[in-house]
């Protein structure tokens, strides 16, 4: 299988160099060719595998030029050792069912307890092994802008990974205290945290312009280096992405919870566009998934796009609970785009170019009766968002966090709108315990910010004894780590950390 550029889809690349590489060199993103396709056959036949192995069968599927061995060797070593999800045996993703007709897919139970980890976990085996094919002589610099989750599973994966390094940038306002601490504190050889002025969206775009611009490329290179990406933009991300959708398909057939062919709903909490664009990868391959509800937080610029066709980023930026979703311009939305376009790189830049420049674009009518056949979208604010945990919580005895909560809500806004009562999959995407002032103020209807670690801590300690439910113990020791990064630059100074990072 061959990957072609969003933008440009002249040049067919193997999987390994679209991994290793992460953009295309015009900017745009790397897509395969065209999408494999299972039969329902075939996914009833997953039903009585493991994870790992329904890993193996589905990466199997995309990255062609990696033998069956690299494959299994990437999977084996990025799931099921870790203390938590040995919990559910050996299962990365397991579901908890809330009730008769949904079901929480919880996917934080990896070593930063988010979501982030499902796929951040595999991709530095995968870019080791797609380097040695491509650029064995390369060594490869990750740069990575994080809304928070990102940024410590980037690292976490990473770290100490022979032949690369690892730099951060985090919104130096835009991440709990929780989350910050989980990256400042990082341990490695290899790795670097910086904190940049302004919001997410300032340290993606910076991000993206050192990835782009010639002269640093040039001076990379000479010093034998080359830029890579961990955000969803590189490939390698979203094909283990794709994986949990089919496994929670084989787990809801194999625990007699639907029948064979049954179609699902899938609830996404949503920013970068990533985890529910690897649901519609999922949907198109074959697996039965009736509609995709996209959930957004304050931030609403997909609930929007996905409603009237128009992508507009000029408006007010606002820091929400769940601040991974505080995002303006969805980037994974651009393979969607090109999806729905059936392959119109020209048309596809043609928008990039007037979101740059404009700051808004509008797809053609034909984009949006396919946008409206699988799409459906909602939002909620802070407010509702708390509600919704409070809810959840006294109904059900269940704990989650405000990425899940806007999610959750947006599950039943859709269902009281549209009597559409299909089975629904809600994806939770973090650990209750990475949000606790949030989580708690949520519960018990008090005040709360924790303005200092021990303050989180202390809050998350609370939230243990009155939920029962177990603090993940990675978080618990963070208290004990040493803060190692402490450096901030605006955006104009990221090339220089950069290449004071690289000794360049
Ligand atoms: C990253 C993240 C999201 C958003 O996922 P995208 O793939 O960027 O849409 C939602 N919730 C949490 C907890 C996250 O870390």
């Amino acid at each position: 299988m061959k990957y072609i550029s969003t933008r440009n889809k002249g040049e067919a690349v193997a999987s390994a160099q679209a991994i290793a590489q992460g953009i295309s060199p015009e900017g745009g993103l790397y897509v395969p060719e065209e999408l494999p396709k299972l039969t329902l056959t075939e996914i009833n036949e997953m039903a009585h595998e493991s994870y790992q192995e329904r890993a193996c069968k589905i990466l199997g599927l995309f990255l062609t030029d990696f033998t069956q061995e690299e494959i299994r060797a990437c999977v084996e070593g990025a799931y099921g050792t870790d203390e938590d999800s040995s919990r559910f045996g050996g299962n990365p993703a397991p579901i908890a069912k809330l009730c008769p007709d949904t079901y929480m897919l919880e996917l934080w139970h990896g070593p930063t307890c988010a979501f982030k980890d499902m796929a951040l976990q595999l991709l530095p085996r995968l870019m080791a092994v797609s380097a040695a094919k491509v650029m064995p002589d390369k060594k490869i610099c990750i740069l990575t802008a994080t809304s928070g989750d990102t940024g410590k599973a980037a690292l976490e994966g990473f770290r100490d990974v022979a032949g690369t390094r690892i730099m951060v940038f985090y919104p130096r306002h835009g991440v709990s205290e929780m989350q910050k601490l989980q990256m400042v504190t990082q341990e490695g050889e290899n790795v670097s945290v910086c904190a940049v002025e302004g919001n997410f969206d300032d340290a993606q775009t910076g991000v993206k312009r050192l990835f782009t611009d010639p002269a640093l490329k040039e001076k990379l290179a000479k010093g034998g280096w080359t830029f890579s990406s961990a955000n969803s933009i590189n490939w390698g991300r979203l094909v283990p992405q794709i994986v949990y959708y089919f496994s929670v398909y084989c787990d809801l057939l194999a625990d007699g919870e639907i029948l064979q062919g049954e179609p699902i709903n899938i609830t996404v909490p949503t920013g970068n566009f990533g985890n529910i664009l690897a649901a519609y990868y999922a949907k198109e391959i074959g697996l039965p998934i009736r509609r995709l509800i996209c959930a957004s937080n304050r931030n609403n610029v997909l609930t929007d796009f996905i409603q009237t066709g128009a992508y507009n980023k000029k408006r007010p930026f606002y820091a929400t609970t769940s601040p991974s979703m505080d995002i303006l311009v969805s980037s994974n939305l651009e393979r969607l785009l090109f999806a729905l376009s059936g392959g119109d790189d020209k048309l596809v830049s043609g928008l990039m170019e007037s979101l740059g420049r404009e700051g808004e674009y509008h797809i053609p009518d034909g984009m949006r009766e396919k946008l409206d056949q699988c799409f459906s979208a909602f939002w909620c604010g802070d407010g509702q968002a708390g509600e919704e945990i409070h809810r959840l919580f006294e109904e059900f005895s269940y704990l989650c966090d405000p990425h899940t909560a806007v999610a959750s809500y947006a599950c039943r806004r859709y269902r009281e709108e549209t009597g559409d009562m299909t089975k629904n999959v809600v994806v939770s995407t973090a650990s209750p315990y990475k949000f606790p002032a949030s989580v708690l103020g949520a519960v018990t209807g008090e005040e709360l910010r924790a303005a200092a670690p021990e303050e989180e801590f202390a809050l998350a300690q609370r939230l243990e004894q009155l939920s029962g439910a177990p603090q993940p113990q990675s978080l618990v020791r963070l208290r004990e780590k040493p803060v190692r990064f402490t450096g901030r630059c605006a955006g104009e100074e990221m090339e220089g950390a950069v290449c004071a990072f690289l000794g360049l």
